[in-house]
């Protein structure tokens, strides 16, 4: 038995406890029930005093209850909980039950044995969980299974698949041009037209097919119950079809497409992972067909990865032989027609192949990390060049060097950037650090802790391909930006696609609201000079002035454009 505090003190505890306390005596008649009591199971304590415990318990378990309660009265031990959990069920006045926690104690009283139980109601926390395992298996935004769950069910009909004989076929797909949407109509209808393409793509799947988000505009569906492959190919024209009437999205009529890719098991991969990576590889290729199209995967999607092996090879040889060379082309203040600067684009000198596009290398010199030194000889080389024509009499511009999140994630990145510009010898306020949209906002917070002390050395920051990522401007406010670089998709139709031209215009009004000067890339005719001018975009790089120029053609260009005044 529990030692007794003396009584008042007793029932002051008891009384004031915020969980339940309940006590019966040896024929289960309740004798306390304190405040907490009251407000769990929404008795008074007169009108309960005196009855039998078994009100408080749904009919379902007083038998199982006083089973317990017995054994526990008879045993050896004075407190425990109700069981191991110490989980039970409570029910309240009105006869609705709630889930509790509870556990019980034997003392005494005058005399006479009484049972003590302690109880609390647990439906919040019990919310919450079920909130938690809702958010681990669903997407918020549409209630679609998400990543997870489409995971788990693709591997369940494989199993399925696999007793039955029947193929079973992951299709990836995204809503093509969807940055494009969430920039020009905001983010709120940018949410909303997932939404409305989640209940698209519901309507032309079965019940027993998975649908989910994979994330972003991305969603994902297991087609199960299939024959044969032509069954596929049927069943996924269905879903592009469906997209042929428009969405409505904020009362706009939203004309919205999709690009799909199909993996199927067993022929494709007899791995969950395998089928989801080749669908993506096939995603990708029909993103590159231009979309509203489906790829089945196909392993030649792959061959390319070979031919990187060996580009990866003489990449790393190249580097120390420092078998890279900067082109660089220059960018105009578009009212004045003033040179402001110049874009610094790297090539590789390859031995055999000749002179390489970055596009070429630079997205395996990510995937392979050696971003990193190659971003160092790249931003060491601008910057001698930048003295070296400082020194020669030209006047001081900034130049634009192009820098991958692979570099602001390396830690000693503001580090490199210091001891650069110590040892060329150039300004910092001659360096202009490129960074995409996207990359940004990969790892934002990297790049604002980065940016900070790089911005406080005087050294302009440029987002550069804006309106390719996924992020609004408003994004951006949080990032020390001095310069908007409209990517040049948009600017290569602003003539000819009104939908272009409005995001290019709708860019510029914004960047500079934010106090942000706008560069538009790629201008190749006078006509996309006029447009962008009209709207008051401040600067502009492209053909149209000039390509990109190896260092000692640009100082010749730019001699030339001084002696025209
Ligand atoms: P970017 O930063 O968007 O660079 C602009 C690209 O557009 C350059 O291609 C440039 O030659 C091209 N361009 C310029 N004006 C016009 C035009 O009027 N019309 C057309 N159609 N194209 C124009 P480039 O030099 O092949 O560079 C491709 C990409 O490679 C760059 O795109 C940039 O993302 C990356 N890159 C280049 N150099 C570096 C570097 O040093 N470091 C990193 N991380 N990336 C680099
Ligand atoms: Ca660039
Ligand atoms: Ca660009």
């Amino acid at each position: 038995m529990i030692p007794q505090p003396p009584d008042s003190l007793f029932e002051t505890i008891v009384s004031i406890a915020a969980d339940a306390i309940v006590a019966v005596d040896e024929n289960r008649r309740i004798v306390l029930f304190n405040w907490g009591a009251e407000q769990v199971f929404q008795y008074q304590a007169p009108e309960i005093l005196g009855q039998p415990l078994d009100l408080l318990i749904p009919e379902r378990f007083v038998e199982s209850h006083r089973e317990r309660v017995r054994e526990f009265a008879a045993g050896p031990q004075t407190a425990r909980r109700m069981n191991e959990r110490g989980e039970i069920a409570g029910r309240r006045k009105d006869g609705t039950e709630f889930p509790a926690e509870a556990s019980i104690a034997k003392t005494a009283r005058e005399g006479k044995s009484v049972l003590a139980v302690f109880l609390r109601d647990v439906t919040a926390r019990k919310q919450a969980e079920a909130r938690l395992t809702y958010l681990a298996y669903y997407d918020a935004l549409t209630g679609l299974p998400n990543r997870m769950l489409f995971a788990d069910r693709l591997k369940q009909a494989m199993l399925e698949g696999i007793r039955r004989e029947h193929p079973v076929a992951v299709l990836l797909m995204d809503v093509d041009r969807f940055r494009t949407f969430n920039d020009t109509l905001g983010h709120e209808a940018g949410d909303q037209l997932l939404r409305a393409a989640s209940q698209r793509l519901r309507l032309s799947t079965r019940e027993s097919d998975t649908l989910a988000r994979l994330g972003g505009d991305e969603f994902g569906i297991v087609l199960t119950g299939l024959r044969d492959e032509s069954d596929i190919g049927r069943a996924v024209q269905r879903i592009l079809d469906s997209f042929a009437e428009p969405l409505s999205v904020e009362e706009q009529t939203l004309y919205v497409t999709m690009s799909i890719g199909v993996s199927v098991h067993p022929g494709d991969s007899l791995s969950a992972e395998g089928l989801i990576r080749n669908a993506d590889a096939a995603l990708s290729r029909a993103r590159e067909l231009g979309g509203n199209a489906f790829q089945f995967f196909r392993p030649e999607m792959y061959t390319r990865t070979a031919k990187n092996l060996a580009l990866e090879n003489d990449l790393r040889r190249s580097l120390p032989r420092g078998d890279f060379i900067l082109h660089y082309q220059p960018q105009f203040d578009l009212k004045t027609g003033d040179l402001i600067g110049a874009e610094a684009l790297v090539r590789w000198m390859h031995p055999q192949r000749g002179l390489v596009p970055p596009g070429d290398f630079i997205p395996l010199a990510e995937e392979t990390g050696l971003i990193v030194p190659l971003g160092e000889v790249v931003l060491r080389q601008a910057l001698s060049q930048a003295k070296a024509w400082h020194d020669g009499g030209l006047p001081p511009l900034p130049i634009a060097v192009n820098f991958s999140v692979r570099q602001f994630r390396h830690a000693a990145m503001v580090e490199t950037v210091h001891r650069a510009l110590e040892e060329t010898g150039a300004d910092p306020r001659w360096l202009d650090i490129e960074l995409t949209e996207s990359s940004i906002m990969k790892n934002p917070e990297a790049v604002i802790a980065s940016l900070g002390e790089l911005k406080r050395l005087g050294i302009l920051v440029s987002v550069d391909d804006f309106g390719t990522g996924y992020s609004s401007l408003a994004h951006l406010k949080r990032f020390p930006i001095d310069v908007i670089k409209v990517d040049q998709s948009f600017v290569r139709n602003v003539t000819t696609d009104p939908n272009d031209a409005a995001i290019a215009a709708a860019i510029v009004t914004m960047a500079q609201t934010l106090g942000m000067r706008v560069i538009a890339e790629g201008v190749e005719t006078e006509g996309q000079a006029g447009f962008l001018r009209s709207k008051g975009c401040d600067g502009a790089q492209g053909y149209l002035f000039s390509r990109p120029l190896p260092a000692e053609a640009f100082r010749e260009f730019v001699e030339e454009k001084n002696r025209q005044g």
